[in-house]
């Protein structure tokens, strides 16, 4: 898109923005020690294992290896190039860039299209609001809209429009204002008839409700229809810029209220999140058609702890809401589910019980996540039954052995008991036989929720010495650049053995030939392959002693030669044996007198 930004800029940029001020923008972190913690954006997890150094100026996690600087933060996060990256932080940091965007190579040309493609989407959804507010071919749909109870505030805070009833006229529309054909296909506005090759508009006759990224960018849309055609609702297909399972309905609008309530209601779809909103529950997001993806699920806890399921209370919809509850209590969520009254959508409980007692008895009344499960395992059994009971009974306890806190499990154990007049006591142990088996099962493999921060230490000790030792020595080579050199004379022309260790340390050296000093956050912005970046962060992330004594040093090195001797007797021993098959005894000898020397090298 841009082309080049000059070095200094770079480095400007990197000295005026702080790492942990523009991750807190994503992820919560909490100060331990020197570093930050919070959970992973990037993988679903728990337990925080993603660290920030504010020394250092770079973040690592341990759980999945993601790591770099601010700009790589940014970049995967965000899914954007190093330039983009650049720009957001330059505006956060207030300097001037002065990019030249004439520079013309294949990046631009995606970038030019990605631009018209949003281009194309924000003219139209202004063109359809006009058309539906304004105009007289809009003036039924409008109508229809607010009998059906929707108010003109929601029509504008949503900006949902409305598309003629003509094969061509988005067609016509936007290529008189230059957006080739092919791309319009291409952002899903029009079809192109397969019989002569030539176009017609994929929405017409809909209302339309444009959708949004996160950044407020209309990128697709859903045109419902207003009679019995079908489909009822008609979404834009995948394109370049849509792409479903990184989308939250209404998450620009709902970004605000979700940090400062810390909770999300999560609805099935965007029509309930317009309803709700209606009832004053500013803070609905919704799927668009899929279900919960990891993506999403890094989405929302950039913001919020919670997440209030209320989805339809049919079984399809309940089944959902039981698939994403566990997907978001996975995902260290606070969950609870939301429930109406059989068969009802959220749209015809607000118009029949009104938006308070939507607010008050469904949202607030909404149930924990292990209530739910209670509802849940219960449907389809009768509980008459002994047999459906005891099953019951079983796979509730199973659930309640799940549960972190004494308290909680004492609470639900003492429900199942006073409801089945069952001994409390039979009850437990038999709770902690579960809790017992199913450790054993599992050894170990999910940690429990509300532990405190607790970063998972490397494997090192399985690691052979020279392994750790290659590392120990990098962690001071990056942090020293005097180091860098002495270790580089004491190998005295060997390599490391690791082959990424050896990588990482050529890149370092040459480096250093540039800059006279450490600066973590620069070297990895320096290195261009993402693996070695990563196990760059990852041993920045090491505590090591804050002095590299000659001792430590000569032990280090040491290891890291003695592996190549031990490799070599190996070899020799090998050798000798096959000597000795053969009796060349003299040879042997000889051999022996070799590995001898090696040993007492080491
Ligand atoms: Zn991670």
């Amino acid at each position: 898109m841009a082309e080049r930004i000059a070095e200094e800029k770079i480095n400007q940029i990197r000295q005026s923005v702080d790492i942990v001020e523009v991750i807190s923008d994503y992820v919560q972190l909490k100060k331990q020690g020197r570093n930050y913690f919070g959970l992973c954006p990037f993988h679903g997890e728990s337990t925080p294992s993603f660290s920030v150094s504010i020394d250092k100026q770079i973040f690592h996690c341990f759980g999945c290896g993601a790591g770099g600087n601010v700009f790589s933060f940014l970049m995967e996060l965000e899914g954007i190039s190093f330039q983009e990256a650049a720009i957001k932080l330059a505006a956060k940091a207030n300097i001037d860039l002065e990019i030249n965007l004439s520079g013309g190579h294949g990046e631009k040309k995606f970038s030019e299209e990605h631009q018209a493609f949003l281009g194309a989407h924000e003219l139209l959804q202004k063109f359809y609001h006009h058309l539906l507010v304004n105009t007289k071919e809009g003036q039924h749909a409008l109508e229809y809209l607010l009998q059906r109870g929707f108010t003109r505030e929601a029509i504008d805070k949503f900006q949902i429009g409305y598309s003629l009833n003509s094969w061509d006229y988005v067609f016509k529309f936007l290529s008189k204002r230059d957006f080739p054909p092919e791309w319009m296909e291409k952002a899903g506005l029009i079809i192109k008839r397969e019989r002569d090759g030539t176009y017609f508009d994929r929405f017409r006759d809909r209302i339309m409700f444009p959708i949004f990224d996160r950044n407020g960018n209309t990128i697709a849309f859903s045109g419902r229809t207003l009679g019995a055609d079908e489909p009822k609702y008609l979404n834009s297909p995948e394109t370049p810029i849509f792409n479903k399972s990184k989308i939250l309905y209404n998450y620009h609008n709902a970004k605000p209220n979700l940090k400062k309530s810390q909770f999300a209601v999560l609805f099935e779809g965007f029509a309930d999140v317009i309803s709700a909103d209606r009832a004053g529950v500013e803070n609905g997001i919704a799927t668009m058609g899929t279900s919960l993806t990891d993506e999403h699920i890094a989405l929302l806890r950039q913001n919020v702890q919670s997440v209030t399921i209320c989805y339809d209370s049919d079984k399809p919809g309940i089944e959902a809401a039981y698939r994403a509850g566990n997907h978001l209590n996975n995902g260290g969520f606070q969950v609870k589910v939301a429930m109406m009254p059989d068969g009802m959508d959220p749209d015809e409980y607000i118009k029949k019980n009104g938006p308070e007692k939507f607010r008050n008895e469904v949202i607030g009344a909404s149930l924990t996540w292990m209530a739910f499960k209670f509802l849940y395992f219960r449907r389809g059994k009768n509980l008459q039954h002994e047999g459906d009971r005891l099953a019951y009974i079983e796979v509730v306890i199973k659930e309640i052995s799940t549960l972190n806190k004494a308290v909680e499990r004492d609470h639900y154990l003492r429900q199942l008991a006073a409801e089945f007049s069952l001994s409390l006591d039979a009850l437990k142990q038999q709770q902690k036989e579960i809790f017992f088996a199913e450790k054993r099962k599992s050894t170990g493999s999910k940690q429990p929720v509300n532990k405190p921060i607790i970063v998972q230490k490397q494997d090192n000790k399985l690691k052979p010495k020279h392994y750790t030792a290659e590392r120990r020595l990098i962690a001071h080579m990056l942090k020293d650049r005097d180091v860098a050199y002495k270790v580089q004379d004491l190998l005295q022309g060997d390599t490391f053995n690791i082959d990424e260790h050896q990588a990482i340390i050529t890149y370092l050296l040459s480096f250093y030939e540039e800059h006279f000093q450490s600066d973590s956050s620069a070297f990895l912005s320096y290195i261009q392959d993402d693996n070695l970046r990563r196990m760059v962060a990852n041993i920045e992330m090491m505590p090591i002693n804050d002095e590299l004594t000659n001792h430590e040093l000569s032990d280090y090195i040491k290891q890291v030669l003695n592996y190549q001797k031990l490799l070599k007797i190996k070899e020799k021993e090998v050798e000798q044996k096959e000597a000795e098959r053969q009796s060349d005894f003299t040879k042997a000898a000889a051999i022996a007198m070799e590995i001898l020397q090696l040993r007492k090298s080491l």
